[in-house]
């Protein structure tokens, strides 16, 4: 319910457009297709995934000798679930941590500034801690002192602690102190929360790779889950952020923000398509609860109900 609100824009955005589409024809013929086509690139799902949808209703229409419009919502469905990531299963429902893993289960989590971060970092780890999970947050952004103390805001408000150091100070740094505190403390969930200054790859990709080897010297195979946030209504820059991310550091899992706010939802059916990494959570309103599992199955449902 809450998902069909959030992605309202969106939904009835696409519903309007997919039923002018197909206004006046009983049949999908290269019209329709046309169409659709256009719907689907307008939607944000990028062109590349969207020549993808295209070839597997031509095939079901060849396959099927031009089956009816009536028919097309239910295969499209089908269809567009079929190219998400394979690692989203369909089964998410809720928050939950790995049990096969050793504590803390640790997640760093990079993006360029604006995206979201700090927002979705604060949401987590309501979540986690409504669940009974101890978490602790590290300030490993140092780049900017509003991004420490936007972190420091969140960690009050669902009442985790923070590990934070000066600005400035080395991020690697930070994120040794938080999980050593961590450990020390027992914790479930570790948030630790970096920069993402794109426009110079190499240090990125230094940075990102010394918070990962530091975090290491204190726990083996850390962190779990480098969880890379996107803001939906961007498009064609989230795609970009993508690309780049994916590049600097081995990226194993999505956030994508701000789908409230904008008719585009289809972006997230072209980045996981494209990129293979399952989408964890969606960002569907700046509350604290404004945050969902991903589950592939509700989210293409909700476009087509
Ligand atoms: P950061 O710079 O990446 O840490 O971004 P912030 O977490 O500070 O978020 C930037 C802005 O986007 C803030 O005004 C947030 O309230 C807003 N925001 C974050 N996530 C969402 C979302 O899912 N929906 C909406 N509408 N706004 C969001």
């Amino acid at each position: 319910e809450t998902l069909d609100k959030g992605l309202e824009k969106s939904k009835t955005s696409f519903f309007n457009k997919l039923s002018k589409a197909v206004a006046g024809k009983s049949k999908v013929d290269d019209d329709v297709l046309d169409n659709l086509e256009e719907v689907l690139v307008s939607s944000d799902v990028g062109v590349e995934t969207t020549l993808k949808i295209i070839d597997k209703i031509e095939e079901r229409v060849s396959k099927d000798k031009y089956f009816g419009t009536d028919e097309l919502n239910g295969i499209l469905r089908e269809e567009i679930a079929a190219l998400l990531a394979k690692t989203n299963t369909g089964n998410e429902t809720e928050f939950a941590i790995p049990k096969d893993i050793e504590k803390p289960y640790v997640i760093m989590v990079v993006g360029v500034n604006g995206v979201g971060k700090t927002t979705t970092i604060g949401k987590l780890a309501a979540q986690f801690k409504k669940q009974g999970l101890k978490v602790v947050l590290g300030a490993a952004d140092t780049f900017r002192a509003a991004a420490i103390d936007q972190l420091q805001v969140w960690a009050d408000r669902v009442d985790v602690p923070m590990v934070r150091q000066e600005m400035g100070s080395d991020p690697a740094s930070v994120a040794y102190d938080t999980l050593q505190s961590a450990v020390t403390q027992n914790a479930d969930v570790v948030i630790i929360d970096t920069a993402g200054r794109l426009h110079n790859k190499v240090n990125l990709m230094n940075e990102l790779s010394k918070i990962k080897r530091v975090m290491q010297k204190v726990a083996a195979n850390k962190p779990d889950d480098v969880l890379l946030v996107l803001d939906g209504s961007t498009g064609q820059n989230a795609f970009e952020q993508a690309k780049q991310f994916t590049k600097a550091t081995e990226v194993t899992s999505l956030a994508v923000t701000k789908l409230d706010g904008t008719a585009k939802g289809g972006v997230v059916i072209g980045i996981s398509d494209q990129f293979q990494i399952p989408v964890k959570y969606i960002g569907v309103g700046e509350g604290i609860d404004d945050l969902q599992v991903f589950n592939k199955i509700e989210f293409v449902d909700s476009f087509f109900k």
